[in-house]
């Protein structure tokens, strides 16, 4: 596997929010979203074997919440469902944050997948693979990160069209934030505001809930590791 970070921190999205959290960052992205903040993972990295990388998360720190992120992990699938399969018997609990262009069928169930359904303003709208929604369970979580009003109403049509709330166990809609940060922790760094998100979500009765990316907030918004 190739390797760019693995470190512990809190959790900053999903219903996790909040919780100690090991991160492991797998290299590499076949997508460019406009937005991203990860793009130190599209090239370079360290590469490790599976028992390396158990070793590395066992090391680590006593906490059994364990995030794969990239970069996009399931480019590596091949090397990480068998270590998902090895953390899952030792009593851990594993997220997955994907992109959701990757095939998900094979990841194993007991997994919590994070699943992006990318927005247009992205770039990388209609890249999704729509059979992943069949993959889905209720332990499941499915993001749209927005960027602005067009991409809003992208999301909430594809919450209704698709029964999303019956595919998986949440919604999330979290603003972008942007590019060039101020050093300030503070939401004028998101590309939406998320006052006006929550207003449209109630007005639309979406059964979704606001994620915003709280480690964004609790560090200066461009420190990485964290
Ligand atoms: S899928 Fe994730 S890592 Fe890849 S370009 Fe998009 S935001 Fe960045």
């Amino acid at each position: 596997m190739v390797l760019i970070e693995l470190y512990t921190s809190v959790q900053g999205e999903s219903s996790f929010a909040g919780m100690p959290c090991i991160f492991v960052r797998l290299a590499g992205c076949n997508l460019r979203c406009s937005w991203c903040d990860s793009e130190y993972t599209f090239s370079g990295g360290e590469k490790f074997s599976i028992d390396q990388v158990e070793q590395k998360i066992a090391a680590q720190s006593p906490v059994k919440l364990i995030e794969f992120t990239g970069g996009e992990p399931m480019l590596q699938e091949r090397a990480l469902l068998p270590l998902m399969d090895r953390l899952l018997t030792q009593g851990c609990t594993l997220l997955l944050e994907t992109s959701g262009e990757r095939p998900l069928a094979a990841v194993p169930k007991a997994v919590h997948k994070i699943m992006d359904v990318k927005c247009p303003a992205s770039g990388e709208s209609g890249r999704f693979y729509l059979p992943n929604l069949e993959a889905l369970t209720a332990r499941d979580e499915v993001k749209f990160v927005l960027s602005d009003r067009a991409d809003y109403e992208f999301a909430r049509d594809f919450i209704r069209q698709h029964d999303l709330a019956a595919h998986c166990g949440h919604i999330l809609l979290s603003p972008a934030f942007t590019k060039t940060p101020t050093g300030e922790r503070s939401t004028k760094n998101c590309t939406l505001d998320p006052r006006l998100l929550v207003e449209w979500m109630l007005a639309d009765h979406l059964p979704a809930r606001l994620s915003l990316q709280i480690h964004k907030f609790i560090w200066e918004p461009l420190k990485k590791g964290v």
